[in-house]
């Protein structure tokens, strides 16, 4: 079925066993900037899964290029070591490993000393994200930033990996000197396009020089920054072609956007509002011209996607990261045919890249053992058989279920309402969300599989419990709306946001959205309601709207709800609605503020828990374990992760 997703491909003088790419990404996995036995962990695990390529996550090649405090340094030979301890982890498993050689220029986010680094770019050009003025790179730097990225390729050679990448992509250094927007400089590095490009060609030499030419020499490069001023793809196929024709180079990794500016930086990690495989015709037009090896990142999320970009000639190989940090058995089990069984990434970028934007170790929301390999590492049999009764059918029941049947015990899951999935299915039905929804269809399948008894429409109480005497209870039973306490006159419409989802019928007007939770359901009911031709007024008690959510994912549903005319106030509290005002409180300086013309209010509150029954339990004479949101309000992520640890020690 996969024909060309299982074929082997030669890049340079190194073969790789299929074109299932693990593509360079922060994991958040290293320790003191070197390589940690989780980092290694995480990767085996990918490489046990049948993947035919890992990169590593960036290395900084100087010091002004730690660009945060938990990145890998390939700036002494100390680095040596761990990567040797990856390459003997995935080697076995017939899986290749390049490194990245990196200096992010001015995208400077942290410094170790907890001050403000001075970032340095090409010229002064000013970086809008970050909001940095950097200093031009004095001549003698570039020299030893040049020798610093042939001193961290060399470092991944002795350390025995297989190659390396320089990485011009996202708006980094190379790809500053290259911008004639950015690079203001007067000397051989700045001005005409040769000399623009002079930064990049050299490096690409020096590299080449260090490291011979068995250990293969890759560039990783966005084919559109998607970005006001940002690199556009004549250029960039201009610049490929001329490196490419110097021959030093044996592949090139076409990505998207910039780390410059909040609308590219979206396309860095992209949501799922981006079209699946978005970045194929991109990469297509690169590929057209070079003779190397072409690999596409952006949205290939499943194997049938990656062989149809193979097909259509758009690359060579499939970067597919979030694929397999959600399943990292994927390329085995597509390519034994066994794609029922695929637990598909849904793009929502919360544990993967927003755990790297919080500081703290990738993992997935759908898969939470991922980044957590030495702490969970299934099957975990159980010493004794035990029946689990695990009351309640949302993301949390049915992990703790799916886990406690995989470990050996015999589960059934009683859901009181038809269908099983819980606050997923409310999410799957927002504008640009549907793709949640297979978050539910996954754990569902996976259940099945591991052989639940699923029961719907079965809502559980205390003496059904203790006639069936199982041996463990899991609680998770889930939460109610948190409803407003305020003072309500007259007799406004108001509503809750699962009505709106749900379908209610509006009235026709403006309507005003208290949202509390500043999370993807007030900007997504917002939008709804506007789809529905009303007015909507996004009233936020926070910063911004959608402050909760991964960056990326943030960005990309405040610019939908711009274009769609969302009006957003923000920084207020409801304190009062009447027949067609809604009054609300400014949080900081404490000032009335009114919408007036209002014709319904819709309520965000979020939830408050539903655990009645554990108080009913008390008595029931076997372990009673309540999670999820029947303990306190979790997000999906959360309440997996509490599923897996529930069932991981009964
Ligand atoms: Fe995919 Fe979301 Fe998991 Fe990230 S957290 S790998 S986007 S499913």
């Amino acid at each position: 079925q996969f024909s060309l997703l299982s074929s082997p491909i030669d890049i340079g003088r190194v073969t790789v066993k299929n074109r299932i790419v693990s593509s360079g990404h922060d994991t958040g996995m290293s320790v003191d900037s070197a390589v940690s036995d989780q980092l290694v962990a995480y990767h085996r695990a990918r490489a046990a899964g049948g993947v035919g390529l890992i990169v590593l996550q960036v290395s900084g090649i100087h010091e002004t290029a730690r660009y945060t405090t938990h990145m890998l340094m390939a700036t002494d030979d100390s680095a040596i070591d761990g990567y040797r301890r990856i390459a003997e982890a995935v080697h076995p498993y017939g899986t290749k490993v390049f490194g990245q050689v990196f200096h992010p220029g001015r995208e400077m986010m942290e410094s170790l000393d907890g001050s403000r680094p001075v970032a340095y770019s090409a010229s002064n050009a000013i970086n809008d994200r970050f909001h940095q003025v950097p200093a031009a790179m004095p001549k003698d730097m570039i020299d030893e930033v040049i020798t610093g990225y042939a001193d961290g390729a060399e470092r991944m050679r002795k350390g025995g990996l297989d190659g390396t990448e320089i990485v011009a992509s996202h708006g980094y250094l190379p790809a500053q000197f290259l911008n004639a927007r950015f690079n203001q400089r007067t000397d051989e590095y700045g001005g005409s396009y040769e000399n623009r490009l002079r930064f990049l060609r050299d490096t690409v030499r020096a590299v080449r020089d260090r490291v011979g030419p068995d250990f293969v020499v890759g560039l990783r490069i966005s084919g559109e920054e998607m970005s006001e001023d940002g690199l556009v793809i004549d250029e960039v196929v201009q610049a490929c072609r001329d490196l490419d024709a110097d021959g030093l180079l044996d592949y090139i990794s076409v990505t998207a956007g910039t780390s410059a500016t909040l609308g590219g930086a979206v396309h860095i990690v992209p949501p799922m509002s981006q079209q699946v495989g978005y970045t194929a015709p991109i990469s297509a037009q690169i590929k057209k011209i070079v003779d190397v090896p072409v690999m596409v990142a952006g949205r290939v999320n499943q194997p049938q996607d990656a062989e149809t970009v193979l097909a259509n000639g758009q690359a060579d190989l499939c970067a597919m990261t979030r694929a397999l940090i959600c399943d990292p058995e994927m390329p085995n089990k597509a390519l034994d045919g066994e794609l029922d069984s695929i637990r598909a990434c849904i793009g929502c970028n919360q544990a993967c890249i927003g755990h790297h934007h919080a500081g703290y170790p990738i993992s997935c929301i759908q898969r939470p053992e991922s980044g957590r390999e030495l702490v969970y590492d299934l099957p975990n049999p159980v010493v004794r058989r035990k029946s689990v009764m695990v009351i309640g059918g949302g993301p949390a029941g049915l992990k703790a279920a799916t886990v406690a049947a995989q470990r050996g015990h015999e589960v059934t899951l009683y859901e009181a309402e038809r269908r099983v999935g819980g606050q997923v299915l409310l999410a799957e039905q927002l504008p640009g969300r549907a793709e949640f929804g297979g978050a539910a269809t996954n754990i569902i399948a996976e259940a099945q599989r591991a052989g639940v008894n699923i029961v719907t429409r079965h809502r559980v109480d205390g003496d059904f419990v203790r006639a069936s005497a199982p041996d463990a209870v899991i609680v998770a039973t889930g939460s109610v709306p948190r409803q407003p306490e305020i003072e309500i006159m007259d007799e406004p419409t108001i509503l809750e946001a699962r009505d709106v989802v749900g379908g209610v019928e509006l009235p026709h007007g403006r309507i005003v959205i208290a949202d509390w939770r500043c999370d993807w359901i007030g900007l997504g009911v917002a939008q709804m309601i506007v789809q529905k031709g009303r007015k909507a007024v996004l009233c936020v008690d926070g910063y911004m709207a959608g402050e909760m959510l991964q960056q990326y994912v943030r960005d990309d549903m405040l610019a939908a709800a711009h274009a769609a005319g969302v009006e957003i106030v923000t920084n207020v509290r409801v304190m009062g609605v009447d027949e067609d005002t809604v009054y609300l409180q400014h949080r900081l300086s404490g000032q009335p503020v009114m919408v007036e013309d209002v014709a319904a209010t819709v309520f965000s509150l979020g939830p408050l828990p539903e655990n009645s029954l554990v108080r009913e339990l008390d008595d029931v004479g076997c372990d009673v374990i309540a999670i999820g949101d029947a303990v306190a309000p979790r997000t999906v992520e959360e309440a997996i992760l509490e599923g897996l640890k529930a069932a991981w020690n009964i």
